[in-house]
């Protein structure tokens, strides 16, 4: 596979509401392509003093990925969500004992989301590598641009992650260093040129993860994607700990987008495995 730095250009914006007074023709959905077990207890970090009261409960919450419709620059997606491997397979085709397992019915997969609507996707811009965010690539066009954050592919461990990024020849990375600072959330890069779709760096998670911002006429919605699994993470502001390379950076991230979303209440919000 080859690398190159994903092209794009500083926009010069310095505050979020230069960006929200120019929205452009940008909607999202969200494809539900399984769900996956996590447990309270780790998707609210327990050794924060904040979640002492955090109590063991197993979750089902849905694995999830955007279908990002541009009316002047087609479609696109946010994460690949899962392929349809997993409708026979929990794991999806790997072996191994840390492969994770997931659930997922008939005609969930990402290509029957994108068949039953008649969709040509323009690109793929990945969160980041993890099963769950990067698997249904199996299944989708390689002719088109697969892009992640810088850092991504060297925690990428196809033994763990499986074989997601086969057949893709060039993968493009967003070098978040000397992109766009927009306080408080700090690396944004503006993805399509023209204000509609950000990818704002927030690590912790993984090393490059990348949360979205979508700038429609119906109003900002940042999708927080592994950076916040469920609403509570917000309510309670405590990040999880569970799946992530480093609990510090992680809960640092979260706090900066509870402070974003303080800052500018117009925002949603959509926590990365919650409809
Ligand atoms: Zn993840």
């Amino acid at each position: 596979m080859k690398f190159v730095d994903f092209c794009y250009q500083k926009s010069g914006v310095n505050n979020w509401g230069d960006v929200f007074d120019n929205p452009q023709p940008i909607t999202l959905e969200a494809f539900t392509t399984g769900t996956v077990q996590i447990n309270r207890r780790g998707t609210i970090n327990p050794l924060h003093p904040r979640a002492a009261e955090v109590e063991a409960e197993e979750l089902e919450v849905p694995i999830l990925c955007y279908w990002i419709h541009h009316e002047n620059r087609g479609d696109y997606l946010l994460d690949a969500g899962l392929d349809a491997t997993y409708f026979q397979d929990p794991r999806g085709g790997l072996e191994g004992t840390d492969v994770d397992q997931f659930h997922q019915e008939k005609d969930q997969n990402i290509v029957h989301h994108l068949e039953t609507r008649g969709i040509y996707l323009q690109g793929v811009f990945l969160s980041h590598l993890h099963a769950d965010h990067a698997a249904g690539q199996r299944e989708l066009p390689k002719n088109i641009p697969y892009v992640v954050g810088k850092g991504e592919f060297e925690d990428y461990h196809p033994q763990v992650h499986g074989d997601f990024l086969q057949g893709v020849e060039v993968l493009h990375e967003i070098d978040f260093f000397g992109a766009d600072e927009i306080p408080p959330l700090g690396p944004s890069v503006d993805l399509l040129g023209d204000g509609s779709l950000w990818a704002v760096l927030t690590p912790g998670h993984t090393r490059g993860h990348s949360s979205f911002l979508v700038n429609g006429y119906a109003g900002p919605v940042f999708l927080t994607m592994d950076a916040v699994f469920i609403r509570e993470n917000l309510d309670v502001g405590v990040a999880p700990s569970d799946y992530t390379w480093e609990v510090e950076p992680a809960q640092k991230t979260l706090e900066k987008i509870i402070n974003f979303l303080e800052m500018y209440p117009q925002v949603r919000v959509r926590a990365g495995h919650e409809l």
